[in-house]
């Protein structure tokens, strides 16, 4: 793990998700909550959200000292977040690139490796056409966990359109997210997560354990 990811599990075992959740609910969209869910499990070394409403400054950089993360605001109502300086403005710089620069803006995001070539390939405005063929195709069995769908909802396991129907990495990285949500299961605040997990089928291990002893 590196030192960003480190920082960020860190985090996690203090993390007041209920402060956390309050700035989301007030000036991002819902899908801001898997963006901020896998970045503070240390799956994205940045997040590019829109603002909603009108920012209130002061709070958001409470908000940003609190979890120690560092923000930049662009013309558009696009911001970005990292808990790295450097990271964040190459993030910045590549998204604002006229170049073509999906692979690398979309490893900054936390992408695998041929999710951010596929991105590459279809190309940034043909994105939401490409995903649309993906639902359309339909997601079996445990790939469900890598379905888009219910992204803008803010209930999806990973935050980026799979570079396929099966792609094995992102299925890695959903598991994963979905290991340390049982970890979690004390935080009312990740409930819509289990919610989706249940409507999928998909009952981890430990959860299934601790279910019995409950009964
Ligand atoms: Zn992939």
């Amino acid at each position: 793990m590196n030192l960003i990811g480190c920082k960020a599990a860190l985090m996690k075992w203090y993390l007041p998700l209920e402060k956390l959740w309050v700035i989301i609910d007030e000036f991002f969209p819902l899908s801001a909550k898997v963006d901020f869910l896998l970045f503070f499990y240390g799956y994205k070394p940045c997040v590019r959200t829109r603002l909603i409403s009108d920012l209130n400054i002061k709070k958001l950089e409470d908000w940003c000292h609190t979890f120690q993360i560092q923000y930049f605001l662009d013309k558009e109502d696009f911001i970005y977040f990292s808990f790295n300086e450097v990271l964040l403005s190459l993030a910045v710089k590549l998204d604002n690139s006229v170049e073509k620069h999906e692979q690398a803006f979309g490893e900054l995001l936390g992408y695998p490796h041929c999710c951010c070539k596929k991105i590459a390939e279809v190309g940034e405005h043909e994105i939401d056409a490409y995903e649309q063929k993906l639902l359309a195709q339909g997601f079996d069995g445990l790939f469900q966990l890598i379905s888009p769908e219910k992204y803008i909802d803010g209930v999806a396991f990973i935050s980026h359109v799979p570079c396929s129907t099966s792609c094995k990495n992102s299925l890695d990285l959903a598991e994963q997210v979905v290991e340390k949500l049982t970890l979690g299961k004390h935080f009312p605040e990740l409930q819509q997560w289990r919610t989706a997990l249940e409507r999928i089928g998909f009952i981890p291990l430990k959860m299934r354990r601790s279910l019995c002893r409950s009964i």
